[in-house]
């Protein structure tokens, strides 16, 4: 019954900088939920699908920044390139394999067949998608969506979801923004 229900997260971030930070720290909650994960078992990871993440917002609105500020915490070294042309950029960290989408750009949400985007769902341990409304119909529902607003000064973000997952992820971010340091 609890199963459905939505956790989320709102926060206002004020600058470039405080966006990178938060993706550093989503970083870290993602980490996190990982390990759990394989330490209870460390078959279960490798045969699930990745963990979604759609970003939305407006041209301009921070997604990529966000993103960056993910990867890096996620242990990328060197540029994030915004993946407007090229689709996806795909990335070999400790994790796995972790996957930058950028959907602004497709014409008809089938072309994510032709791409093999299910592929990349399946072989990705998380998935970081900017414009997932141009995908609509191939695009499974996000574990995790992020919501940006553009403020007169900063960013509104909001995050949510329903799974299992993204309820412990916000959740341990919630607690953060509360200043409770808690490790579990
Ligand atoms: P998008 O990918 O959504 O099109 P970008 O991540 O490329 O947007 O960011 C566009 C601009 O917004 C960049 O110049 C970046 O520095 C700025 N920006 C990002 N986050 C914030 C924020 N929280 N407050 C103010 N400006 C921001
Ligand atoms: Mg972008």
């Amino acid at each position: 019954m609890t199963e459905r229900q939505t956790q989320s997260l709102t926060l206002e971030l004020i600058n470039e900088t405080a966006m990178l930070q938060f993706g550093n720290r989503i970083a870290v909650a993602i980490s996190r939920g990982f390990e759990y994960a394989l330490d209870n078992n460390p078959l279960v990871k490798v045969a699930e699908p990745a963990l979604l993440i759609a970003l939305q917002g407006d041209l301009g609105a921070g997604k990529t920044t966000l993103s960056r500020g993910l990867l890096i915490g996620l242990g990328h070294v060197g540029a994030v390139k915004s993946p407007t042309y090229t689709l996806v950029e795909p990335y070999d960290l400790a994790m796995g394999q972790v996957c930058h989408f950028d959907f602004y750009r497709l014409q008809d949400p089938e072309e994510l067949e032709y791409m093999g985007f299910r592929d990349y769902l399946v072989e990705s341990r998380l998935c970081l998608i900017e414009w997932p409304e141009r995908g609509v119909g191939f695009l499974p529902e996000a574990d995790i969506l992020i919501e940006i607003v553009q403020l007169d000064e900063g960013r509104k973000v909001t995050l949510s979801g329903q799974s299992e997952q993204a309820k412990k992820i916000i959740s341990q971010l919630d607690r953060e923004k509360n200043g409770v340091n808690s490790a579990d």
